[in-house]
């Protein structure tokens, strides 16, 4: 794993975390170990991508990485795992080992320390099984990576029940490397996850989030969703009944979309499918996929802006337009309609583009000091008075302060009038 520091600074990143990652390669060389690029960044190489970190496998235990890098540090040493600090990057650096038994369907009870073969062979696929020499250029392929790369196939290494049982959440990372490169998943390993699909229930929900949080991330997201459902994996993902709905407004969304926005065009289309209170599911979704505040938020949000835009948006007077067209979920909500009826997302752009020649958010001509300044009493009326005067003021009915006032207090002695 190499990560960007901010002083990793600007400039050619993929080249200089490939330099970095090259640097401390060399140096375990130098100190008699093999060592190799391993997994993701091989792959990503051969894919001709740029590779999003850089991890190292090496027959060095973790005393000798840390031995030659002073600064190494451990993160999980039963594992054989050490981060190493190389100009700006982390390179993770892990000794090649075989893992124990899984009793928990996600770790391996005791890993052993061994050789280069082995080290591929407890890997999840085989396109992500792969070595790279980068000092003799050579590629070292103990699973037979190279051609399902070149077939573009996910496929378990060894047995694939036996590996996606033993952790389950690998049924999930299958999904997500078919969909983020359009590959296919290999039949058997495809079988042996709609089998074992009811199985991904013993991952913890937030491991399950964070793999869907990835997935619906990505420009590729509705193939990963059209994988999830076809593969029956959804039940276990979102805690409902698994459906077959046709993506087709996550299909629509623009790559730009965020995760919330993706997330809340699925349900709409699955929603079509299996119908239920919108809310409640959305609520249950939040739970299943234990998503942050923010997200919670977005995601909720989207879903309500989409609703009174398509139900409501033209009986809706100038100022709730105006307060709508202000609100915080509304870009994300006008990209779900987007994706839903383009013509209805054209002609709410165009009236929101009107609507903002006068203000779609002015300054409040009056707020609650001037009430208070002009020697009326704070109560409960206060915030009622202030909604209404700032509905006339984006209605165009007012344009001064004095009007606002003479406005406010005509209301005030109303309510007045109208009694407790
Ligand atoms: P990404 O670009 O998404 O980081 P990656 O292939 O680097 O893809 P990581 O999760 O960073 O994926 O893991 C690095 C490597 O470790 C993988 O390529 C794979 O060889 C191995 N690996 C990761 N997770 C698992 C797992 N659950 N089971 C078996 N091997 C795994
Ligand atoms: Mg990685």
């Amino acid at each position: 794993m190499t990560s960007s520091f901010p002083n990793a600074g600007e400039g050619d990143l993929p080249l200089r975390s490939r330099e970095a990652a090259l640097a401390v390669l060399l140096a375990l060389r130098r100190a008699g170990h093999e060592a190799y690029f391993a997994g993701g960044c091989v792959r990503d190489r051969l894919l001709k991508i740029p590779p999003t970190d850089y991890d190292i496998a090496t027959s060095a235990r973790p005393e000798d990485v840390r031995a030659v890098f002073r600064s190494a540090h451990s993160v999980g040493e039963s594992f054989g795992v050490m981060l190493v600090r190389k100009k700006g990057f982390i390179i993770q650096v892990a000794t090649f080992r075989t893992d124990g038994a899984y009793s928990d369907s996600r770790h391996p009870d005791a890993v052993t320390y061994s050789d280069a073969e082995h080290d591929a062979q407890r890997r999840d696929f085989t396109i992500n099984g792969l070595f790279e020499d980068p000092l003799a250029d050579r590629i070292i392929d103990f699973v037979g990576g190279q051609s399902d790369l070149q077939n573009r196939v996910v496929r378990a290494i060894g047995d694939p029940r036996a590996r996606l049982f033993e952790d389950r959440l690998r049924m999930l990372r299958a999904v997500r490397f078919a969909a983020r490169f359009g590959f296919t998943i290999e039949a058997e390993t495809a079988e042996a996850i709609r089998q074992g699909a009811t199985e991904l229930a013993g991952v913890s929900r937030e491991r399950i989030g964070l793999e869907v949080r990835r997935m619906l991330s990505d420009p590729n997201r509705t193939v990963a969703a059209w994988e999830i459902q076809y593969l029956g994996l959804d039940h276990a993902v979102l805690q409902e009944p698994n459906c077959l709905a046709a993506p087709s407004r996550l299909s629509q969304l623009p790559d730009e979309a965020d995760f919330s926005t993706a997330l809340a065009a699925w349900l709409l289309d699955r929603h079509e499918a299996t119908g239920g209170d919108l809310r409640a599911i959305a609520r249950r979704w939040g739970k299943a996929l234990m998503l942050s505040n923010d997200d919670m938020a977005g995601f909720h949000g989207s879903m309500e802006v989409y609703q009174t835009l398509r139900h409501r948006w033209s009986s809706l007077g100038v100022a709730a337009q105006k307060r709508l067209a202000s609100s915080p979920g509304f870009e994300q909500g006008l990209l779900l309609l987007q994706a839903t009826d383009r013509q209805a997302f054209i002609d709410i752009r165009r009236r929101v583009i009107a609507l903002a020649e006068t203000g779609l958010s002015p300054a409040p001509l009056l707020d609650g000091t001037d009430l208070i300044a002009a020697g009326l009493q704070p109560g409960p009326a206060f915030k009622r008075v202030l909604d209404s005067v700032y509905d006339a003021q984006l209605e165009g009915a007012i344009q001064h302060r004095d009007e606002a006032m003479t406005l406010a207090r005509r209301l005030i002695d109303a309510m007045q009038s109208e009694g407790p």
